[in-house]
């Protein structure tokens, strides 16, 4: 790989002591920062010896990360059986904050709001809403779902918004995708008015799927930095400003399709079962199953 890599320090504690966990594969960048892709290609996994966290190390350099984001395609997301399973995730999660938070109106954020499903949703039920994302043509498509919504592209920091004017903040699987997750909640915390919550939802290195694939567990993807338990990530929000009221696994919906396309880390594997599922015509049949991933609520009191 021609890219420039640099090292970090553990995501959580900031410490640099720990044991590689599952050997660098970056055979090929090609498509790997693309929307609702997870390439099997990934960094060196770590695991910090001081706090337990996973992550990637030596990773590409900031700049180059969010500009392969910049042009990643959106085209899994847009007007295709997958942006019904989208919506289905979004509403989920958007009903999950309401129901833990009692906050039925206001202001809502979205960090790395993609193509904007939940925003969409979100402004159907009534909330005045605002979302970033560093992808353009994912800002783009989310701008025409959501006309009056305040949609930015760019990096997600402080000194955007106000502080203290929004009611409820979502950040859906952003938080394993950056290099500094404690400033995004930081900062989130310091947007958050009193009595706000935040939502985040990100992979679930406890989870039954995590245990049982091992090294070939699908969230070790170039795209993903830190790897989060539920133990990990509510330290995290603590430390960060945010008081953690609840974790639970998360519901994923997706097509037979998507689950046999990136499931399956061999490709001749992939290819039976995409196959099969063509010949059955159950390829876009949709399914709800807890794909290793999990949501963390947290308020700001
Ligand atoms: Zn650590």
């Amino acid at each position: 790989m021609k890219h420039e890599m640099i090292t970090i320090r553990c995501p959580l504690c900031g410490e640099n002591d720990h044991v590689t966990v599952n050997e660098a594969n970056l055979d090929s960048l090609e498509n790997a920062f693309d929307y609702l892709t997870e390439s099997p290609t990934h960094y060196r996994i770590v695991r910090c010896r001081q706090c337990g966290m996973e992550y990637s190390n030596p990773i590409l350099t900031e700049e180059a990360i969010l500009d392969l984001y910049k042009t990643g395609k959106v085209d899994n997301c847009v007007k295709t059986d997958e942006e019904r399973s989208i919506r289905a995730n979004m509403r989920r999660y958007v009903d999950r904050l309401i129901r833990h938070s009692g906050i039925l109106e206001g202001r809502l954020l979205d960090i790395g709001c993609g193509c904007g499903h939940l925003l969409e949703y979100a402004h159907g039920l009534g909330f005045d809403v605002a979302g970033i994302d560093p992808g353009r043509n994912a800002v783009e498509y989310a701008r025409s779902l959501v006309k009056d919504g305040d949609i930015r592209e760019g990096k997600f920091e402080a000194g955007l918004f106000p502080e203290a004017s929004f009611d409820l903040i979502t950040c859906i699987h952003v938080i394993d995708h950056v290099i500094d997750p404690k400033e995004i909640i930081e900062t989130s915390a310091k947007y958050l008015k009193k009595g706000g919550w935040m939502f985040i939802a990100t992979h679930n290195m406890n989870s039954w799927l995590a245990k049982i694939s091992g090294t070939n567990f699908i969230a070790y993807s170039i795209q993903h930095i830190g790897y989060f338990t539920p133990q990990l990530l509510s330290k995290m929000a603590a430390e960060c400003g945010l008081t953690p009221a609840s974790t639970q696994s998360s519901l994923s919906t997706y097509t037979l399709n998507h689950y046999a396309e990136n499931g399956f880390r061999s490709p001749a594997l992939r290819k039976c079962a995409l196959k099969c599922l063509k010949a059955l015509h159950l390829g876009n049949v949709q399914l709800s199953f807890p794909f290793g991933n999990m949501e963390l609520t947290a308020r700001k009191d």
